[in-house]
């Protein structure tokens, strides 16, 4: 707990040192803090570090931090899978949902997000190559849904998103987020208005940041390790 501080601050060097390296702004990627499988004590050593959105993958563990610290004005990610069984919770409690794979889930997210709040934030997941898990959607299918989603009414559509298996032994680290980032430029193309591409964690965030990534999301090394 007492290295969050010092943790969060070498993460946004090395942030800053890689959007710098790819000839980026500083401030072109921005950090989500994962605070999965830690306390609502760690989100608000966090925050008073500086920290605002935080990740999350487990519904009601983090319904049971966002009760916990209803007194911080936080924004809040949902990076984990998402079933239909959760998106009531997803769409009243969440600013972002990043899992997005179908679109029978974006439409219960749209229909079910309060009339009084913003519209809620989603990126589409995509199965890029060396995926770790089956989830996301096919390349080939990420337009269509894409475009899709972004007509639904309580949604606001702000890209992509990718958990690239990790690549200890790949020869090219970088290509799986430079599928997505080719995968970004036909939203583009096609006339969407995306601006997010959230790719990279605590192994690789420099790859991600290399090919485009606008957001990363990293755990480990703010929090330390977690224990199952
Ligand atoms: C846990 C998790 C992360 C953070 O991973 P670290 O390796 O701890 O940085 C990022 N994205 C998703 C989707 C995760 O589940």
């Amino acid at each position: 707990m007492a290295n969050i501080p010092y943790n969060l601050a070498r993460v946004q060097a090395r942030i800053e040192a890689a959007c710098k390296a790819a000839g980026r702004p500083e401030n072109a990627a921005r950090l989500l803090a994962v605070s999965k499988t830690f306390d609502a004590e760690a989100v608000r050593v966090a925050h008073a570090a500086g920290q605002f959105g935080f990740g999350e993958n487990y519904l009601q563990e983090a319904l049971d931090k966002q009760a916990a610290l209803a007194d911080l004005p936080l924004e809040w990610h949902f990076i984990g899978p998402v079933q239909s069984n959760k998106t009531r919770s997803l769409a009243e409690r969440f600013d972002w949902v990043h899992g997005v794979e179908r679109l029978k889930i974006a439409q219960r997210l749209s229909d079910q997000r309060p009339e009084g709040r913003a519209p809620l934030n989603v990126c589409v997941q995509v199965n890029v190559s060396g995926e770790a898990s089956k989830s996301g959607c096919a390349p080939a299918e990420v337009l269509e849904l894409c475009a899709t989603v972004a007509r639904l009414p309580r949604l606001r559509l702000r890209g992509l998103m990718a958990i690239p298996a990790p690549a200890v032994a790949a020869t090219d680290r970088r290509a799986p987020f430079r599928q997505l980032r080719e995968l970004f430029g036909e939203l583009r193309r096609a006339g969407l208005e995306v601006d997010t591409i959230s790719a990279g964690m605590s192994d690789d965030l420099e790859d991600a940041i290399a090919e485009g990534a606008t957001i990363v999301r990293v755990g480990t090394s703010i929090f330390g390790k977690r224990t199952p």
